[in-house]
């Protein structure tokens, strides 16, 4: 429709290709929204109409597989609703491997495709040629095969999208493109066309690889990289079945679909290429770029070699077209940090067919609610922050996704590119002292450190890995004596103002209002009572609180408080991230070290655990916080950045009468694993209240306070719990569990583990995971149960616990009379 533009809308979706019409569809049909779409050119003439059309399903991530699996029944539905085929055939798809890591990998994603309610099956390699007969099965070691993923036509359920979306009210308008934006006060206010000025509540940016300009536009950031992407197509093939199932070949980086009796194959190489333009030109519409036989070489002689029949086939046609990726790999979704009421769809790296009913469905509602209506952290557009404004940065980290694309996953994996980005100030002497480095929103970050003589670096494994043993020595420094972490990169922010405590008491669901000098472990909930955040909060002063939560959160939490505190409230929230370093000194022997270098009284009657105050350490200011995330009596000291590297100094020298210790990120892990302590992002998430994950003791329900979150779990108080995180150790020590293992009890499914690792004073694998029942999970149900675990496909006798392993009353931690580790 290109008639005339309204002069206001209540959303205007920008971009008419598949992301922008399952949205509109969705926003329409689900929520009756006046919407209307712009397309600077022609519905689908962008991305979506040479996609390739392959529909697969399972994510790493629960949410995101729930979002394809929804895609699939869409597009089988969609046809009877608006009278428009949208190609869609359940043809399954195979996933071949060729070597001995390849095959761990598949019987992983078996065991979770298991978790997330689809059964994923392994064949021998005579039974995928029985189903494949013109494949080269020589040397496969064997395939995994998901029965209900297939393939569709990518234009034909974009259009059928934007029909239905017609139906339920929706107006869609080609030929014209957004130049602009009216801002005030954090909002737009309205869309700039070249031909009207739209007035409008909400916008959704769903313009594809153009979503960073027109993102720009509004001065939102959006992460993402062009890049040029081929396949091709053949001429029919003697005897290729019309329903044979779609291939993924990632050892020899190559994908195969069935198209007109012909087949369909492209790869994703390990040198890709950018479309380096920027802005990217406007009337780039239903184009593609010149074939590249050169760079598709590669894929033709993988290819050829499983497909010997290609040989006598003619290629009909070379696609090579440009899609958006991202540095993850995962799409991107929500509402922009940088303004209130602007969304993004985009960055869909190659599976935006797939995606794209589920991404439609979840954007309209959060577009709607201003909540995500699921756990969508890992495409949330606030997982990124600002080095990710620096396109450098993000084209390599990007371009190095895309290459790894159909490498195998081996656990704990690392980027390498675009690095060292941020360092705290102890970066040189941690690396001094064989560091090895992981990366979490562009910090440098100690994950282990290597003993003298042996290489500081990550060697990949399926099994126990190279540093297992050193973490080892890390983690029982700290059970033991003490140990050294530094977690500067930790986020920090100051709310500081007359109203800092009503505001900060309106989104926490535990009491913030205690008095100066106190902490509070507290989570942010979402309106149906999930956890949105995870925060310890410091009262500094009446007017004053000092907040600080996981490095990866800072875009969000930031935005969550900020985007919460009261209009008019006299307050302000400010991001002290890099000005204070955070040196972690936990273990029974901490307080015998701090002391040596302040005359403060650290007794616990003087300073107690959940206690904050300013002191002096080796004559450096220090702002002491009494916590723990090991399960130890321990101290975390923020000082100023500049004077980091002298208070570490101080530290190191009084620590080596006690046996002090460095340690790193991995040791943290297997620690918080023995006590149950809970990760924002896998065991607690939106998805989960207080109440299911074990934290209803910090919920204060009986204060007469509002809360954001209060309603719902008022709601659910004293109701039986559905779902309930527990702990498992398995009987085999030598199991390696990574997460997403699926939990059986009586040998049916009951949910799936959020966390998995190794406790190293337990000496077992430890799993956290939620166990659900409908009828309720009560304490009765849970013991009368016997347990196992499927890991990597295989079931293992396990045991579920549901306090922690080490030390449950906490007596470490406070230091207790009978924690039998008194320190002096
Ligand atoms: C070669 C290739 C093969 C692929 N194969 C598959 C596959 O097998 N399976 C799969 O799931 N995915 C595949 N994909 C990916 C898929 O094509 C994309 O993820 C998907 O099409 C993205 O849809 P979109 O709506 O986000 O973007 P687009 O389809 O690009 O739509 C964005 C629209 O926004 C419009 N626009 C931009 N700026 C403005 C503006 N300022 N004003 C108004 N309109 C604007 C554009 O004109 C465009 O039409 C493939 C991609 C390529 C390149």
């Amino acid at each position: 429709m290109t008639g005339s533009l309204p002069s206001h809308a209540e959303i205007v979706v920008i971009g008419g290709g598949i992301i922008g019409c399952s949205t509109a569809y969705h926003l329409a049909r689900d929520h009756r929204a006046d919407v209307v779409v712009l397309e600077q050119n022609q519905l689908t003439s962008g991305s979506t109409w040479h996609a390739a059309g392959l529909v697969g399903q399972l994510r790493s991530s629960a949410s995101i597989t729930q979002l394809l699996k929804y895609s699939v029944e869409l597009y089988s539905r969609l046809e009877a609703e608006t009278g428009l085929a949208t190609g869609w055939k359940m043809t399954g798809c195979l996933r071949l491997a060729c070597n001995a890591d390849r095959w761990t990998e598949f019987k992983r994603l078996a065991t979770t495709a298991r978790s997330f309610g689809m059964e994923m099956q392994l064949l021998s390699p005579a039974e995928v040629k029985a189903m494949w007969p013109l494949m080269t099965v020589d040397d496969l070691i064997g395939a995994s095969f998901l029965p209900s993923d297939g393939q569709a036509s990518p234009s034909d359920i974009a259009q059928s999208l934007a029909k239905g979306a017609r139906g339920h009210g929706a107006v869609f308008h080609e030929g014209v493109r957004v130049e602009g934006f009216d801002i005030a006060d954090g909002r737009i206010k309205a869309v700039r066309t070249g031909r009207r000025t739209i007035a409008c509540d909400k916008v959704v940016n769903c313009a594809g690889l153009w979503a960073r300009d027109v993102g720009a536009l509004a001065g939102v950031s959006v992460p993402l990289q062009a890049v040029m992407h081929q396949y091709l197509i053949t001429e029919p093939i003697p005897g290729l079945a019309r329903d044979i199932a779609t291939v993924r070949d990632p050892d020899r980086r190559t994908y195969f679909k069935e198209e007109v009796g012909g087949l369909v194959m492209g790869g994703y190489e390990p040198d890709p290429r950018p479309w380096a333009v920027d802005p990217a030109p406007a009337d780039f519409a239903f184009q593609l770029f010149a074939d590249d036989w050169q760079h598709f070489e590669q894929h033709m002689i993988q290819a050829l070699a499983r497909v010997p029949a290609l040989e006598t086939t003619g290629v009909k046609r070379m696609i090579h077209g440009p899609e958006s990726f991202t540095p993850d790999g995962n799409f991107i979704l929500g509402r922009a940090p940088e303004l209130e009421n602007f969304y993004i769809g985009a960055g869909f790296n190659a599976f935006g067919i797939a995606s794209a009913g589920g991404a439609g469905w979840a954007l309209a509602r959060w577009v709607v609610e201003g909540e995500a209506p699921l756990d969508l952290w890992v495409v949330d557009i606030r997982r990124f922050a600002a080095i990710h404004r620096d396109q450098p940065f993000v084209r390599d980290r990007t371009l190095e996704a895309y290459g790894r694309h159909y490498a195998i996953a081996y656990p704990h994996e690392e980027y390498e590119s675009g690095r060292p980005r941020l360092i705290s100030p102890l970066y040189g002497r941690l690396r001094a002292r064989h560091a090895c480095f992981g990366s979490k929103l562009g910090w440098e970050r100690a994950n282990w450190f290597a003993a003298n003589g042996s290489q500081a670096h990550d060697l990949p494994s399926m099994g126990r890995q190279n540093w297992f043993a050193a973490v080892g020595e890390e983690h029982r420094a700290v059970r033991g004596a003490v140990g050294l972490f530094d977690q500067s990169s930790f986020a920090k922010f100051e709310l500081t103002g007359p109203d800092a405590g009503a505001s900060l008491s309106l989104v926490s669901a535990n009491d913030v209002t205690r008095p100066p000098g106190r902490i509070t472990y507290t989570q942010l909930l979402n309106r149906r009572g999930g956890i949105e955040a995870d925060i310890t909060v410091a009262r500094l002063a009446e007017d004053r609180y000092y907040i600080v939560t996981g490095t990866g959160f800072r875009t969000h939490d930031f935005g969550w408080i900020r985007d919460r505190l009261p209009k008019g409230a006299d307050v302000a929230l400010t991001d002290v991230t890099e000005a204070y370093a955070t040196l972690s000194l936990m273990g029974p022997r901490s307080r015998a070290v701090l002391a040596s270098l302040t005359d403060a009284d650290l007794s616990n009657q003087a300073f107690p655990f959940g206690h904050a105050a300013t002191i002096a350490v080796a004559a450096i200011p220090v702002r002491l916080l009494r916590v723990t995330y090991v399960g130890e009596l321990g101290y975390e000291l923020h000082v100023s950045t500049g004077a980091a590297a002298e208070l570490f100094d101080a530290i190191m020298a009084a620590g080596s009468a006690h046996g002090l210790k460095l340690a790193g990120y991995r040791a943290i892990e297997s620690l918080r694993l023995e006590k149950f302590y809970r990760a924002w992002g896998s065991d607690i998430t939106a998805n989960d209240t207080p109440f299911e994950a074990g934290l209803g003791t910090l919920v204060k329900l009986g204060r007469d306070r509002p809360f954001i979150g209060r309603e719902a779990l008022e709601e659910a108080a004293g109701k039986p719990l559905r779902k309930r995180l527990c702990g498992f150790t398995t009987e085999d020590s030598d199991v390696v569990l990574s997460g997403r293992e699926t939990i059986l009890r009586d040998g049916e499914f009951v949910g799936y583990l959020t966390s998995g690792g190794y406790g190293y004073t337990v000496g077992s694998p430890i799993g956290l995971g939620y166990v659900r029942n409908l009828q309720g999970v009560s304490d009765d149900w849970l013991n009368s149960g016997r347990y196992a675990l499927v890991v990597a496909n295989d079931v293992v006798p396990a045991a579920l616990h549901q306090q922690p392993l080490y030390d449950p009353a906490g007596l470490r931690v406070r230091d207790a009379p009978g924690s039998n580790s008194r320190s002096t």
